[in-house]
């Protein structure tokens, strides 16, 4: 499991925070910064980042401070309303390898726009 010593200042996101490569912002403020995701899975994907490093929600869930969790999580349910995901939406993040975290930079998933069906493939 990654923890806070692993984070990678290279990864994909760190680059997106500091614009070395493009990305479609919906949202920013001090704390956080949301974009498309590239790979869509649904009509709406929008990545949800905090621009404090952490590698996961295990390290965000143990070291980020309340000010931080309680606006990620605003700003979440402020962006679903922005999008109108009237019929609802979904919030995943992913945690290591069982999870199937690639970017190792803590990000939250938010899915709409269609029916999302079950929560977990069958494997
Ligand atoms: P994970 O599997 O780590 O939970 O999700 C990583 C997500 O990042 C994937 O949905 C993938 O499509 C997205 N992604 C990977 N590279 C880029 C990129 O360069 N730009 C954007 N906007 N999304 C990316």
């Amino acid at each position: 499991m990654i923890n806070i010593e692993d984070y990678n200042n290279e990864n994909i996101f760190a680059k997106v925070l500091r614009k070395e490569i493009p990305s479609e912002k919906i949202y920013e403020d001090d704390l956080i910064y949301a974009f498309k995701d590239i790979n869509p899975q649904a009509p709406v994907h929008v990545l949800i980042i905090p621009k404090e490093r952490f590698c996961s929600f295990k390290d965000f869930s143990q070291n980020a401070g309340d000010n931080l969790v309680v606006s990620i999580t605003r700003v979440i349910g402020k962006i679903a309303e922005k999008l109108e995901l009237k019929d609802g939406y979904r919030i995943i993040t992913n945690v290591g390898s069982y999870g199937g975290q690639e970017v190792p930079h803590l990000h939250f998933h938010l899915l709409g726009g269609r029916p999302l069906g079950k929560l977990v493939a069958e494997s």
